[in-house]
């Protein structure tokens, strides 16, 4: 029932942009001043983006930051609207955002990672937004990476009866050092294609990366699976940008990863892919048995132990079988962390089973 809510969402069109061609959404992290709004606008439009973004209330970490320019901003927007011709985005967090922008004729809002993260929340923005199907509402993913928790925001947004939405993936929060600002986990936007194929899923890759280095390669992971365009944040002087400075490129720098990005066809070449498709689908078939067969190996082993009332784990086993799969893993050209991931998830449910029959 849920899903049904999701799977009938239909593509968005923005102006300007070709069918079949990726949406390019481009400006900076914060609008600071008119002039620097504008400047980036300008830019922007002259390398053929056609939707700007800028933040006017900014989320951020720590009290005593720069925190956004607020109200004011609305008019810059405005500007770089009559100006350029660009429609115009900006995040909401509160009923008070929405109803400025909306009351501004805002063409685009979204709602960030940290508010789509709070039902609460987004149930009072969904009311404030009812009715208003002029707008174009952008959900990003929640900061934890929970698909539900995702599928709810954009859920409450539709039964405003907002029709023109789409949801942007820019990453998940995670403990420790990565090399990514926010993990991609990939396989949770995927997911969502799979429940919501025909929404537009767009992909931040300047919040996944941090860096701005990561950003082309990142842009060309997300075209090369089936996102349907691009949030990007660029910004004349990055260096002195007020937030995010480190993941911002100059319009120029975009310019060139715009055009090294390469667009490939949606459209299967069916006969080649599909026969491809196959030897996938057979592989599963086999690895799915095969699992089957170990885990059924496993639970007699686990039978074994209880009759002799052995511990479950025995660790000098486990690391030697570990060892053993990644030399072989690696005499098969597997990268070893990949092995070893997947090594661990058959012990663990190993392990399980086994415990099971405790
Ligand atoms: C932003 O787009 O500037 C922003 C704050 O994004 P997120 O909610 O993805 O962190
Ligand atoms: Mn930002």
């Amino acid at each position: 029932m849920a899903l049904r809510s999701l799977q009938d969402v239909q593509p968005l069109e923005f102006r300007g942009v070709e069918p079949g061609m990726p949406v390019i959404i481009a400006g900076p992290c914060s609008a600071e001043s008119e002039r620097q709004t504008l400047d980036a606008a300008r830019a922007l439009s002259a390398i053929g983006v056609t939707v700007f973004r800028a933040g006017i209330w900014k989320p951020r970490t720590m009290p005593g930051g720069f925190e956004g320019i607020g109200d004011r901003g609305l008019a810059w927007l405005q500007a770089v609207r009559r100006e350029t011709g660009m429609m115009v985005a900006t995040e909401v967090a509160t009923i008070e955002h929405v109803h400025a922008a909306l009351g501004a004729g805002i063409d685009i809002l979204w709602i960030g990672a940290r508010t789509s993260t709070n039902p609460f929340a987004m149930q009072d923005i969904a009311n404030e937004l009812r009715g208003h199907r002029e707008v174009t509402v952008l959900v990003k993913n929640p900061l934890n990476p929970d698909l539900d928790l995702w599928i709810g925001a954009l859920q409450r947004i539709r039964n405003a009866g907002i029709t023109r939405l789409g949801a942007v993936h820019r990453g998940f929060s995670s403990a420790g050092e990565h090399i990514y600002r926010n993990n991609p986990q990939w396989h949770i936007p995927f997911e969502l294609r799979r429940l919501a194929p025909t929404m537009t899923i767009l992909c931040d890759p300047s919040h996944i990366g941090g860096k701005r280095r990561y950003i082309e390669p990142l842009s060309q992971i997300a075209l090369d699976t089936g996102f349907d365009g691009l949030m990007i944040e660029s910004h004349c002087h990055p260096d002195e940008a007020l937030s995010d400075s480190a993941q911002q490129v100059t319009p120029d720098a975009l310019r060139g990863i715009l055009e090294r990005l390469v667009v490939r066809s949606g459209a299967p070449i069916e006969d080649e892919l599909s026969l491809l498709r196959q030897q996938i689908d057979d592989c599963d078939h086999e690895l799915l048995a095969v699992l089957a067969r170990r885990m059924s190996v496993s639970r007699e082993i686990g039978r074994f132990k209880k009759a002799h009332n052995l511990r479950v784990v025995q660790p000098a086993r486990y690391q030697d079988m570990i060892n053993a799969r990644l030399d072989e893993g690696d005499s098969l050209g597997l990268q070893s962390d990949f092995t070893q991931r997947v090594m661990q998830a058959i012990h663990e449910e190993s392990v399980r089973q086994q415990l099971d029959l405790l």
